[in-house]
């Protein structure tokens, strides 16, 4: 197993769930109980196992010493036999002439213990823990008696025999006991064997004093001396242990054995044997075989008395086995209720600990996943440490929500209100809903601001010109919904210029702050008044129930405006406060029922307060059917001519412009036509004028300006005959008239570059025509022109005289040539024609060029030639064509020769 699968292992084992962990650290020591437990098990079964062992040797040595006790009782009537079949032998030992019943008498006695021995065999089982002791002594027991029958064998051989197969017997009995001590009985147990000993000796000793003496008596010789040694031995040791009662550890027992050592057949045999131990040899045969009697009484009493200790030995064994089942079932029990007990104990404190860490670790994965959820506190005190803790985060967390939630609702004081939490993190929150808030709040005032600055005018303090129309939308829905009627009153300044030319800024400015406060004052309670741009004013007039209290209130409007307003001197410029007056003029337009139009009333209105003007301003005029029929026709034109521009009905006149000096082609001018179709062709100044109402004119602009210059360069290309040859004198250029509007357009620039990029023209041959006008009125149109005349582009002032500009205003004018109006050229007037020579000569002082229009006849050229105009065009020369025609013109030579 290498490294890393070891460590994935650890980590495996490691991420086991919490029971798993707390079952390993309970299973183990269960094991070693129970280990523990079976040893103890195992102990206490073995000791059942002895203690029925060891009652079944001692009634193994019961049965052999039963068949000892017979073998040891066919001793006596086979020497008896043996002696008393031999006449010298049975003389010598004592017989005489009672020798032949005795021999009968043995004989007889001799079959019954055979018998008796043979049925203490036949008791003795397959299974007895005797039963191989048993098996050899029959065998020895059957090589005996045969030695016995044959009659070859003498007295003490037979007896040799006996004594050694009894020996023999004996030493089995005392090997079965000392098996059973072995067992490892209880000390109460093994003296109860002890007794079993003693009385299983006694018992030897006591079926042997008879045969002994008896032995002692037959025998002859040397034989005799060992044999008499041998039955004063087995009489003492009989003695010795009948009086040795004290070794006895059961009083039943005792008094078994007193009575038994005591009775009538043991005192009989004592007193015969009293003399005998002093005085061996006293007793004779038939003496001895008439103790033989006694002799087996007392060996039955100690039969039963070893019956009884056999039993009461069995009885202690027993009952130690009993209490050794006893005690294997406690312990059984006890270990099988240690184990339950620990078992039960470890699995309620597993589910108690693992409970609590799961339900910790299920919040905390929830509160993890963003739910903030109520922490269960349970277990041990770590776990509620932990769940503390956990609960602490998710308050923190739920007022976090909390404030984003107040936040959310707009609710900036709510938010702000919460406590902040404990800590670096919480001081990081609370900064940071603090700053939001403040942002917001900074916001939402900008915000307020910018709306109250996006629908007012920063002068006045009136709604601007989109509130206003704003104003007039919501009046005119009311109103719909009503059937009420509105008014509006267009006010239009006038001498608003002049006073800004003359007095400043700073005083137009406060004309207007005046004009505004009057207006407002004018107007009722409920009427709103609101600035358009410039100079220009609307008063709105809701639940007009008389159109002549409208025309009233306009009065009352041009009578306010008239009157004068005192503006304060300006330190810097040096200027002292004075009074200055303007005028209004008024245009009334009225709404009624539903469906009026905000941007329709205010033209209504606008188009009243322009014919207010033209009919010579300070008054006021009321839009009416002859109003609306214009314009409706204006409209009309202006959609037909959107129309005609994207369907291509323009064309483009060209007009040449001739150099003075030598009658060459100087350029052309590129006029728009329109040949409206169903009405014919359409005056330029007409369509024009209509274009100008909107950005409808721009469009015009850019198509004159594309068309115009892609004309020129295929000229260049084709080069009309009325050219100059290449090289000789400058290259004819193309002039394009450009309104007011479009050169205040942002687009401006942009449509001339692409103009010349499409047509590939050199700036220098394009010329842009403008009025002097639109200088005046707009810094960004100067700015353009600025840019234009830079690149290259020329700038003409058209239609010059007839505006403001000054002759001293010329060295700052971006503009590189002067079109003098036709009006002028046309005059015979000294004093217009004193203006001109002026003119001329004060271009040529500050490097513009001067063209001359609208030359009819050969006495204006021949003027203007005199005064040193430089270029000139009109109808003497050529009226505006169309381009083939223009590109076939010739100069007319007489023209030029006058
Ligand atoms: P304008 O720019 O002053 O153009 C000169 C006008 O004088 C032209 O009128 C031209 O036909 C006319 N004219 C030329 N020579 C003589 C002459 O010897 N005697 C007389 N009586 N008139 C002469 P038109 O073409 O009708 O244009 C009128 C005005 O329309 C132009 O005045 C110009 O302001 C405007 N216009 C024409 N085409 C365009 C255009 O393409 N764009 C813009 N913005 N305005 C244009
Ligand atoms: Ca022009
Ligand atoms: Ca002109």
């Amino acid at each position: 197993m290498g490294p890393t699968t070891e460590r994935a292992l650890g980590r495996r084992l490691r991420e086991r769930p919490v029971w798993q962990h707390l079952a390993a650290l309970v299973v183990v020591p269960l094991l070693a109980t129970g280990a523990v437990s079976a040893a103890s098990v195992a102990e206490r079964t073995r000791e059942l196992r002895t203690a029925g062992q060891a009652g079944s040797l001692m009634r193994a040595a019961t049965e052999l010493d039963a068949l000892r006790r017979a073998v040891d009782s066919e001793l006596l009537p086979t020497l008896s036999r043996n002696v008393t079949r031999d006449r010298e032998a049975a003389a010598a030992a004592g017989f005489g002439e009672r020798r032949a019943v005795l021999y009968l008498d043995a004989v007889n006695r001799l079959q019954l213990a055979r018998q008796v021995t043979d049925r203490a065999v036949s008791r003795i089982g397959a299974a007895s823990p005797a039963a191989v002791s048993t098996a050899l002594a029959v065998q020895r027991l059957r090589t005996v008696r045969a030695a016995a029958d044959q009659g070859t064998s003498s007295t003490e051989a037979l007896a040799d025999l006996y004594v050694g197969l009894s020996d023999w017997l004996s030493h089995a009995e005392e090997q079965v006991i000392t098996g059973t001590t072995a067992t490892g009985l209880s000390e109460r147990s093994a003296r109860a064997v002890n007794d079993v000993t003693l009385v299983v000796e006694l018992t030897q000793q006591a079926s042997r004093e008879v045969p002994a003496a008896f032995t002692a008596r037959v025998l002859g010789g040397g034989e005799q001396v060992r044999a008499r040694q041998r039955a004063a031995h087995v009489v003492g040791s009989y003695r010795e242990l009948a009086g040795a009662t004290a070794e006895l550890s059961s009083a039943p027992v005792r008094l078994g054995w007193a009575a038994a050592t005591r009775g009538a057949a043991a005192q009989e045999l004592t007193a015969a044997f009293g003399g005998e131990t002093r005085e061996p040899g006293r007793l004779s045969g038939p003496q001895l075989l008439e103790l033989a009697d006694a002799s087996a009484r007392r060996d039955r009493d100690l039969a039963q008395l070893l019956e009884s200790t056999v039993d009461t030995a069995v009885a202690a064994v027993d009952a130690e086995r009993e209490e050794a089942a006893v005690r294997l079932r406690t312990t059984l029990l006890l270990c099988l209720l240690v184990l339950a007990g620990a078992l039960a104990a470890a699995v309620a404190q597993g589910r108690w600990l693992a409970g609590a860490l799961r339900r910790l670790a299920d919040a905390a994965q929830r509160v993890g996943q963003g739910e903030l959820v109520d922490v269960p506190e349970g277990g041990p005190r770590e776990t509620r440490t932990a769940a503390r803790a956990l609960a602490g985060a998710v308050a923190g967390l739920r007022q976090v929500r909390e404030q984003a939630d107040a936040l959310t609702r707009g609710d900036l004081a709510g938010a702000l209100r919460e406590q902040p939490l404990p800590g670096p993190l919480g001081e990081a929150v609370q900064a940071s809903v603090q700053q939001l808030v403040r942002a917001v709040q900074q916001r939402d005032r900008l915000q307020t601001e910018l709306a109250h600055q996006a629908a007012h005018d920063p002068l006045t303090g009136l709604p601007n010109r989109a509130a206003a129309l704003r104003l007039l939308s919501g009046a005119l829905e009311r109103a719909g919904r009503r059937g009420a009627t509105t008014g509006l009153l267009f006010v239009d300044l006038d001498g608003f210029k002049a006073v800004n030319d003359g007095a400043g800024h700073a005083a137009g400015d406060e004309v207007l702050r005046e004009v505004a406060r009057r207006l407002r004052g004018c107007v009722r309670e409920g009427d709103s008044v609101g600035r358009l741009g410039g100079d220009e004013f609307v008063v709105l007039v809701e639940d007009v129930t008389d159109e002549a209290a409208l025309v009233e209130l306009g009065e009352r409007v041009v009578a306010a405006a008239r009157r004068p307003v005192h503006v304060a001197g300006d330190a810097a410029t040096g200027a002292a406060g004075r009074s200055v007056r303007v005028g209004a003029s008024v245009g009334v337009a009225v709404a009624r029922g539903a469906g009026e139009d905000a941007e329709v009333l205010l033209a209504e209105a606008d188009s009243a307060v322009y014919r207010a003007k033209s009919r010579g301003r300070g008054r006021v005029e009321v839009f009416d059917d002859v109003l609306r029929a214009e314009l409706a026709a204006r409209w009309d034109l202006q959609s037909a001519l959107r129309e005609g521009l994207r369907r291509g009905e323009l064309t483009l006149h060209y007009q040449p412009v001739v150099d003075l000096a030598d009658g060459s082609l100087a350029g052309y001018e590129a006029l728009a036509r329109w040949d409206r179709p169903g009405v014919g062709p359409v005056r330029p100044d007409v369509f024009v004028a209509a274009a100008e109402a909107s950005s409808l004119v721009c469009d015009l602009g850019r198509w004159v300006l594309r068309e115009a210059t892609a004309q020129l360069a295929r000229w260049r290309e084709e080069r009309p005959c009325a050219w100059p040859a290449p090289g000789a004198g400058a290259e004819p250029t193309v002039a394009v008239n450009v309104s007011g509007r479009h050169l205040s357009d942002p687009r401006l620039l942009e449509d001339v570059a692409q103009a010349l990029q499409a047509s590939g023209l050199p700036p220098h041959l394009l010329v842009l025509e403008i009025t002097e006008t639109v200088l005046v009125d707009d810094p960004l149109a100067t700015a353009h022109l600025q840019q234009l005349r830079a690149s290259g582009v020329g700038v003409a002032i058209d239609d010059f005289g007839t505006g403001w500009t000054s002759i001293g205003q010329l060295p700052t004018t971006p503009a590189d040539t002067l079109k003098i109006d036709r009006s002028f050229v046309s005059s015979t007037d000294p004093g217009r024609r004193g203006l001109v020579a002026l003119t001329v000569h004060a271009a040529h002082t500050f490097g513009l060029r001067v063209v001359a229009e609208g030359v009819e006849d050969a006495e204006q050229l021949r003027w203007l030639r005199e005064q040193g105009c430089d270029t000139a065009q009109g109808y003497l020369f050529a009226r505006p064509m169309p381009a083939p025609e223009a590109a076939r013109w010739q100069r007319p030579a007489e023209a030029l020769a006058v």
